[in-house]
């Protein structure tokens, strides 16, 4: 039985000599935190995003906190965010004091604009739209409505490095952008990092001061900040890596683009997302939909066939324990609840090969000539 494994760290990571070369030569200088690792890799970053700045920090989580506290957010306002995202997306907005409030998502997963008004009260302070799976957000009526109503939007970029909405990349487009470093995202290092970026010098001397411990120098402490530095070992892997982004969003797109040619031909039982003309979605994640009478049995079948498939993410997080205070009840953004029972994931990255995807597309086919 053929194999198509979901984690390619081992291919990514299976040649680090030049990598623990240049660890080697790190320790020589013991030069431990922010060192010139960090900024080589914050300026190579913003010039990839296309920013004035770049700041590393420790995580994607702290990369949506620091910009949400640098523009004065807190106890007791609000955030608008995505109904269906990641955990951290509301933790980061959690952990500065404020109150994540969700709205659904349109069938491409990202934030429903036309939902977006009806949630604004008079403690919101921001937006955070999410590019989830790679697939930007509408950003514009989203900064259209921020404007009318004077919000702030910071973007949560974790699963979207280089793509783009109406020729524009993503974290260029709100006020700051956090992205995720994390090993599972498509720029990844060997371990937790993230990345603000921001067009703002305002902003940018904030950031710099939030992330260590509102530092202004040795002596003096300007705010209350926080212990989140890029760490310079990751940010040596970063430097590596970030050579290859633009292969690796190349491959991710073409593979996306395969996928699509296939699944399309199967409309009788898998459903892709409306694709839009003027985005450039760079397949972090390749999401399917099913009836969800098929959806578990499918994601069996393909797990028992030797296909590492997943679903992002089966319980929505208004109904998660840990949010229950938050006040939300069952039903309230149905968009949500069915993409929770009909979507699932397939390999799309880098390194998976033409077989192993063609092998993907027969075994969904197979699913559905014995079970349909
Ligand atoms: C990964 C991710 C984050 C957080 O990143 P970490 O580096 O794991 O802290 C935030 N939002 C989304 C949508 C993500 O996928």
């Amino acid at each position: 039985m053929k194999k198509v494994r979901y984690s390619y760290l081992p291919q990514q990571f299976g040649n680090p000599d030049e990598i623990l070369d240049e660890i080697r030569k790190f320790l020589g200088k013991c030069q431990f935190t922010l060192g010139p690792e960090v900024a080589q890799f914050e300026s190579s970053f913003a010039s990839l995003i296309g920013t004035k700045y770049a700041v590393g920090v420790g995580s994607g989580t702290d990369a949506l906190k620091l910009p949400l506290k640098a523009l004065g957010i807190g106890h007791g306002d609000e955030v608008i965010t995505a109904a269906n995202t990641f955990i951290a997306t509301a933790g980061a907005i959690n952990e500065i004091g404020a109150k994540p409030v969700f709205v659904d998502v349109t069938p491409y997963y990202t934030l429903d604009v036309a939902k977006v008004e009806a949630a604004i009260t008079p403690r919101t302070k921001a937006i955070m739209p999410v590019h989830l799976t790679g697939e930007p957000a509408d950003m514009k009526p989203i900064l259209e409505l921020a404007k009318k109503h004077k919000l702030h939007v910071v973007e949560d970029a974790c699963q979207a490095i280089l793509a783009a909405v109406d020729g524009k990349n993503v974290g260029t487009i709100g006020a700051a952008a956090g992205f995720s470093l994390h090993p599972l995202k498509n720029l990844n290092v060997w371990g937790d990092a993230g990345v603000v970026v921001t067009n703002s010098d305002e902003m940018y001397a904030k950031l710099k001061l939030l992330r260590n411990h509102g530092m202004k120098n040795r002596d003096e402490i300007e705010v209350f900040g926080y212990n989140s530095r890029l760490d310079s070992i990751q940010a040596i892997v970063g430097n590596w890596i970030i050579r290859q982004t633009h292969q690796i969003t190349d491959a991710r797109i073409a593979n996306g683009a395969h996928y699509d040619d296939a699944f399309s031909k199967m409309e009788k039982h898998v459903r892709l997302p409306y694709r839009r003309k003027d985005v450039r979605r760079v397949f972090h994640l390749y999401m399917l939909q099913v009836e969800a009478q098929h959806r578990d049995p499918l994601v069996e079948f393909l797990l028992k066939n030797g296909v590492d498939a997943k679903v992002h993410y089966p319980i929505p997080l208004y109904l998660q324990q840990g949010l229950a205070h938050l006040g939300y009840r069952a039903g309230q953004f149905p968009e949500t609840d069915r993409q929770a029972k009909e979507i699932f994931t397939l390999p799309v990255d880098q390194h998976l090969t033409r077989e192993q995807q063609d092998y993907c597309i027969e075994t969904v086919k197979k699913y559905f000539e014995t079970h349909a």
